[in-house]
C-alpha cells in the first residue's frame, strides 16, 4: 500500500487546521454532519429519478458514537458513499473554490470570526483529531474502502469490510495538552450542545450511541 501526499493547496490547508489557533474548533462537527445530511441527500435524489430504488425516511439517518476509552468519536451516515476514486478525488484534493482562497482574503481583517460561518469542509476533522479514518461503500457496489490518514503526510486508501451502503467517519481525538483540551469531544453533554448549536436545522435524524470498549 503506498502513501500519496495530499495536493499542495490541500495540504496547505491540513496544516493551518492541524496548527489551528481558532476558538472554533468545535465547527469541525458541523462540517462532517453537514457532508452525511448531503450524503443523505444524494441517494434521496437517486431515489426519485430511479424506480428501481425506494426512499424509507427510517433508514436514512446520521449517528454520532463516542467511545472514551477507544478516545474515538465516529460520525456514520447511510448516505451514498464514495467508491475509490470518489475517495481519492474527493478526499485528496480540495474544491479549489472554497475555503482556502476566501480565508486568506479575509484573514488580515478578520481571522479569527470568519471559520465559525465558513464552510471549511472535511480537513475540520484535524482540528480536534490525529487521524481519521474514512469506511465507505457506494451504492451499487460490494466494495468498501478505508481511508486513512494521520494528517502530515499524506493518506492511505485500501480494501475493506462494510456490511451496509453509507460512511463512517472514525475521528481518533487528540490528547489534552496543557493549553488545549480535547476530552470535551468524547462527552455526551458536549457533543449535544454542539449539534444543538449548529446542526439543529438538518433535515434527517441525528442518533447518539454511546458506546464504551
Ligand atoms: P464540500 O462539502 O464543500 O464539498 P468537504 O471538504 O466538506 O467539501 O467534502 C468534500 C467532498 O467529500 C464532498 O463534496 C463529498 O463528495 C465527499 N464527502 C465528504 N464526506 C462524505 C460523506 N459522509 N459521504 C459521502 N461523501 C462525502
Ligand atoms: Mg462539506
Amino acid at each position: 500500500m503506498t502513501k500519496k501526499q495530499f495536493q499542495a493547496e490541500s495540504k496547505r490547508l491540513l496544516e493551518m487546521m492541524i496548527n489551528s489557533i481558532y476558538t472554533h474548533r468545535e465547527i469541525f462537527l458541523r462540517e462532517l454532519i453537514s457532508n452525511a445530511s448531503d450524503a443523505i441527500d444524494k441517494i434521496y435524489y437517486k431515489t426519485l429519478s430511479d424506480d428501481q430504488l425506494t426512499f424509507n425516511k427510517e433508514d436514512y439517518f446520521i449517528k454520532i458514537t463516542p467511545d472514551k476509552a477507544a478516545r474515538t468519536l465516529t460520525i456514520s451516515d447511510t448516505g451514498i458513499g464514495m467508491t475509490e476514486e470518489e475517495l481519492e478525488n474527493n478526499l485528496g484534493i480540495i474544491a479549489k473554490s472554497g475555503s482556502l482562497a476566501f480565508k486568506k482574503e479575509n484573514e488580515a481583517q478578520d481571522g479569527h470570526n470568519i471559520i465559525g460561518q465558513f464552510g471549511v469542509g472535511f480537513y475540520a476533522a484535524f482540528m480536534v483529531a490525529d487521524e481519521v479514518t474514512v469506511i465507505t461503500r457506494a451504492l451499487g457496489s460490494d466494495q468498501a474502502y478505508r481511508w486513512y490518514s494521520d494528517g502530515a503526510d499524506g493518506y492511505t486508501i485500501e480494501p475493506a469490510d462494510k456490511a451496509t451502503v453509507g460512511t463512517d467517519i472514525v475521528l481518533t481525538i487528540k490528547e489534552n495538552t496543557e493549553d488545549d483540551q480535547y476530552d470535551e469531544y468524547l462527552e455526551e453533554y458536549r457533543l449535544r450542545a454542539i449539534i444543538k448549536k449548529y446542526s439543529d436545522f438538518i433535515r434527517y435524524p441525528i442518533k447518539m450511541d454511546i458506546t464504551s470498549s
